[in-house]
């Protein structure tokens, strides 16, 4: 009798795994996509909204698992201020919700398009006033994941060190499916704008940084000017309308980026162009920042609820010493428009800046030891990105910049070991044991953390 192959060898034939997404709506879903058995094509990535601009979220020969169909909000407790939801939820989403119960989140955050779980799984950094307001993990009280063995892990604040390593773990020690976090009574804030030459920033950036206000800057190096947003609780403060923080939303994340993109097919003469746009992006910042918007609250100035991250945006962001940022400018402006003579590339956009905490509540937190400035430089310019963000990052680590995984481009692995040195190998030793089998780690992230 003719035997089947599976009877000789014990083995089971399957069809190779396919690599593709996965849109889990249940907890149950989830699991089975997790499971070690299914049929699933390593690696695995959890992704929310894909606002990151690194491959930390991509999974090419892989599985992507897309967590924006757990989009439940859980659990609002008006009593106790605190709120629990899925991963997938959208920041608008959360936002809305809770001002609705007069509660907002900690801190302020736009992009509201990203979910709950990315912005808590990468750092999500704004200019919250205070100093537990700059990251959105940093109020996570507990968490649930399942984790590559496909099993659900409950971890809580009074595990301490294992609630470090999962808040900013980049998906790489579990998918997060439903977070409780801290937030609070709604507060409004007054924000008063201030436009500066870049030396002049330079000379109050060491108060600007240390003070307990929330600081947001945008940076036009070729222009040598500084647009401030300071925003504080301490003076008499306006109504917190909201109109005002969607226009300025709109003006410069919607108009300023597809003009810029239009100009550069219109007008293929740099000098004229880029005088052009940055007389827009000036007049823009001067008419919106310092006219309209006076005051607000965590709700209303996360600017417009959108469900799609803005496309044609480039990006890379570092973060700074606050305590040297007054010469980290200065150098930063001088390395652009030298770059730009030397390479004929420069960002159309200003580079947004934005004061972070000191924060040692994540193992992975870029400011783990002291308050950073992180600077986000931004362009619509396709042509010659690449090359510049090279350059960019050698400036950076000259400069002392800490590189974020899931937002900073062409960051070398010697400058990574470097900076997060030990924390990052107490990580790697965690996502070892978590994950002995490397399933969540694809190329991107096996090179610094493998
Ligand atoms: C125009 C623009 C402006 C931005 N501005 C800011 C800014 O001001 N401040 C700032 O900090 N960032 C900013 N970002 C970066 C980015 O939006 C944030 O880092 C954001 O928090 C990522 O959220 P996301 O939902 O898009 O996550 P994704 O990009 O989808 O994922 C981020 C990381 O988290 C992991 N992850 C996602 N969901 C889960 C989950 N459920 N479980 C486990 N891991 C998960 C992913 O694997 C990945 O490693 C900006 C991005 C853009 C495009």
């Amino acid at each position: 009798m003719k035997s089947h192959g599976f009877r000789d060898t014990g083995r089971t034939d399957r069809r190779p795994a396919l690599p593709g997404v996965h849109t889990p709506t249940s907890l149950a879903h989830l699991m089975r996509c997790l499971d070690s058995n299914a049929n699933i094509a390593a690696p695995l990535r959890p992704r929310g909204a894909g606002s990151s601009a690194t491959d930390c979220n991509v999974a090419t020969m892989g599985t992507v698992i897309s967590t924006i169909g757990l989009d439940r909000i859980i659990r609002i407790d008006t009593y106790n201020h605190a709120v629990t939801v899925e991963a997938g939820v959208r920041l608008g989403t959360l936002i809305a919700a809770l001002a609705d119960e007069d509660l907002e989140l900690i801190g302020n955050f736009d992009q509201t398009e990203r979910t709950i779980g990315g912005a808590i799984a990468s750092p999500c950094m704004g200019p919250g006033i205070g100093s537990q307001a700059s990251m959105l993990s940093t109020q996570v009280l507990s968490m649930k994941a399942v984790t590559a063995a496909g099993k659900i892990m409950k971890i809580t604040n009074t595990q301490k060190h294992l609630l470090s390593a999962f808040r900013l773990s980049y998906g790489m020690l579990g998918v997060i499916f439903e977070v409780t976090l801290r937030v609070r009574q709604m507060a409004t804030f007054s924000a008063s704008h201030r436009s500066l030459d870049i030396d002049t920033f330079a000379q109050v950036s060491d108060r600007l940084a240390t003070g307990n206000i929330g600081l947001k800057f945008y940076l036009m190096p070729h222009r040598n000017h500084v647009y401030l947003d300071l925003r504080h609780y301490e003076t008499a403060t306006g109504n917190a309308y909201s109109a005002p923080w969607k226009i300025k939303d709109w003006g410069e994340s919607t108009v300023l980026p597809n003009v810029f993109k239009s100009l550069s097919r219109v007008l293929p003469i740099p000098s004229v162009r880029y005088r052009l746009i940055d007389s827009i992006s000036a007049t823009t910042h001067d008419l919106v920042n310092s006219r309209l918007v006076r005051s607000g609250n965590n709700a209303t100035a996360g600017g417009r609820h959108r469900r799609r991250t803005p496309r044609n945006l480039l990006y890379s962001t570092w973060c700074f010493p606050a305590s040297d940022f007054s010469l980290v400018v200065k150098a930063y402006a001088q390395f652009c428009r030298d770059n730009f003579e030397r390479t004929a590339y420069r960002c159309d956009l200003p580079a947004l800046g934005v004061r972070v905490a000191k924060d040692n509540t994540a193992l992975l937190s870029p400011s783990f030891d002291e308050p950073v400035i992180a600077l986000q430089t931004v362009s619509t310019q396709q042509r010659g990105w690449d090359d510049f963000v090279l350059d960019l990052s050698e400036f950076a680590e000259n400069w002392g910049g800490t590189p974020v995984f899931n937002q900073t481009l062409a960051a070398r692995d010697d400058c990574v070991s470097q900076i997060y040195s030990e924390r990052l190998e107490f990580f790697k030793k965690i996502r070892r044991q978590l994950d002995p089998g490397g399933r969540f780690l694809n190329p991107y992230l096996a090179r610094y953390f493998k």
